[in-house]
Protein backbone atom coordinates (compact mmCIF):
# COMPACT_ATOMS: atom_id res chain seq x y z
CA UNK A 1 0.00 0.00 0.00
CA UNK A 2 2.83 2.36 0.45
CA UNK A 3 4.59 2.17 -2.41
CA UNK A 4 0.96 2.59 -4.32
CA UNK A 5 0.82 6.12 -2.02
CA UNK A 6 4.18 7.17 -2.70
CA UNK A 7 3.74 6.23 -6.41
CA UNK A 8 0.49 8.13 -6.78
CA UNK A 9 2.46 11.53 -4.59
CA UNK A 10 5.73 11.23 -7.10
CA UNK A 11 2.77 11.22 -10.12
CA UNK A 12 0.71 14.45 -8.61
CA UNK A 13 3.62 16.13 -7.57
CA UNK A 14 5.24 16.33 -11.13
CA UNK A 15 2.15 16.55 -12.77
CA UNK A 16 1.52 19.69 -10.84
CA UNK A 17 5.67 20.84 -11.82
CA UNK A 18 7.00 20.08 -8.40
CA UNK A 19 9.96 18.27 -7.22
CA UNK A 20 9.39 15.09 -5.39
CA UNK A 21 11.83 13.49 -3.13
CA UNK A 22 12.02 10.58 -0.47
CA UNK A 23 13.90 10.82 2.44
CA UNK A 24 16.34 7.46 3.31
CA UNK A 25 14.79 4.71 4.64
CA UNK A 26 16.66 4.36 8.02
CA UNK A 27 16.04 8.50 8.48
CA UNK A 28 14.85 8.88 12.06
CA UNK A 29 11.66 10.58 12.44
CA UNK A 30 9.80 9.30 15.47
CA UNK A 31 10.70 10.86 18.29
CA UNK A 32 12.68 13.30 16.81
CA UNK A 33 11.77 16.87 18.26
CA UNK A 34 10.87 18.89 15.40
CA UNK A 35 11.59 22.22 17.25
CA UNK A 36 15.40 21.59 18.30
CA UNK A 37 16.03 17.66 16.81
CA UNK A 38 16.60 15.98 20.03
CA UNK A 39 16.01 12.28 19.98
CA UNK A 40 13.34 10.79 22.31
CA UNK A 41 12.81 7.20 22.80
CA UNK A 42 8.68 6.87 22.77
CA UNK A 43 6.70 3.41 22.58
CA UNK A 44 4.15 2.79 20.56
CA UNK A 45 1.55 4.38 23.14
CA UNK A 46 3.19 7.60 23.23
CA UNK A 47 1.29 9.78 21.05
CA UNK A 48 2.20 13.03 22.76
CA UNK A 49 5.61 13.67 24.51
CA UNK A 50 7.33 16.71 26.25
CA UNK A 51 10.69 17.35 24.92
CA UNK A 52 13.78 17.15 27.59
CA UNK A 53 15.73 19.58 25.31
CA UNK A 54 13.33 22.60 24.81
CA UNK A 55 10.36 21.31 26.72
CA UNK A 56 7.65 21.62 23.66
CA UNK A 57 4.95 19.21 24.16
CA UNK A 58 4.37 17.95 20.78
CA UNK A 59 2.21 15.29 18.63
CA UNK A 60 3.95 12.21 18.06
CA UNK A 61 3.04 12.38 14.57
CA UNK A 62 2.97 15.80 13.65
CA UNK A 63 6.70 15.98 15.07
CA UNK A 64 7.46 13.03 12.74
CA UNK A 65 6.04 14.62 10.05
CA UNK A 66 7.82 18.39 10.48
CA UNK A 67 11.31 16.08 11.27
CA UNK A 68 10.62 14.52 7.59
CA UNK A 69 10.00 17.82 5.80
CA UNK A 70 13.34 19.46 7.45
CA UNK A 71 15.16 16.25 6.85
CA UNK A 72 14.33 16.21 3.23
CA UNK A 73 14.53 20.01 2.95
CA UNK A 74 18.17 19.64 4.36
CA UNK A 75 19.08 16.83 1.41
CA UNK A 76 17.87 18.98 -1.33
CA UNK A 77 20.03 22.19 -0.11
CA UNK A 78 23.29 19.74 0.32
CA UNK A 79 22.79 18.35 -3.15
CA UNK A 80 22.58 21.95 -4.35
CA UNK A 81 18.83 21.36 -5.93
CA UNK A 82 17.33 24.25 -4.20
CA UNK A 83 18.36 27.28 -1.90
CA UNK A 84 14.88 27.00 0.07
CA UNK A 85 11.65 24.98 0.40
CA UNK A 86 8.55 26.90 -0.06
ZN1 LIG B 1 13.09 19.97 21.60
Amino acid sequence: VMGLITQLSKYKTELEGKLYHEIGRLEKSTGVCSECGQHHVLTLNDRYFTCTACETYQSRDLSAAKSIAKTGELDLIAAGIVARVT
